[in-house]
């Protein structure tokens, strides 16, 4: 199995930020996913002025694992360098991520994420409730 350390330097060489004066903003996060066959997959952001006009790190790193072939996910992590930074950071997905990540395959919800070389939780665990309850009222109402 793809450690958490393996994941995250996978998503590490990834990283090569790219700020222009305009607000585009290129690579200052990096994901990288690994798939069930153990197969790492990479991406970065690409985040434009207009926010609706952009694609988070994690969506690329889905994309090239569907583009090899490859549609179940086990783990992902996401890490970001600062402006200006020599560091990284290990981050959660965003709202948006975790809810496509859960949707991808039937297990999805299960895919693990990376929050650290030592936690890894399952992306329903970061998405508490999402789930619909049942109907209000019963079928013979
Ligand atoms: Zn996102």
């Amino acid at each position: 199995m793809v450690t958490n350390r393996e994941l995250i330097d996978a998503a590490l060489e990834s990283l090569h930020p790219l700020r222009r004066d305009d607000g585009v903003k290129f690579g200052n996060v990096s994901a990288a996913v690994a798939s069930s066959n153990e197969r790492i997959y990479r991406g970065v952001n690409l985040f434009t002025p207009a926010g609706a006009a952009q694609i988070c790190a994690e969506k690329m790193a889905f994309g090239a694992m569907a583009t090899a072939g490859e549609y179940v996910a086990a783990k992902v992590v996401a890490v970001w360098r600062p402006r200006g930074g020599d560091d990284a950071h290990v981050v959660p997905p965003c709202g948006w991520c975790r809810e496509f990540i859960s949707q991808l395959a039937p297990t999805g919800h299960e895919t693990m994420v990376v929050l650290g070389e030592q936690e890894c939780v399952p992306v329903s665990q970061l998405l508490p409730r999402n789930l619909w309850p049942g109907p209000l009222v019963s079928a013979g109402r």
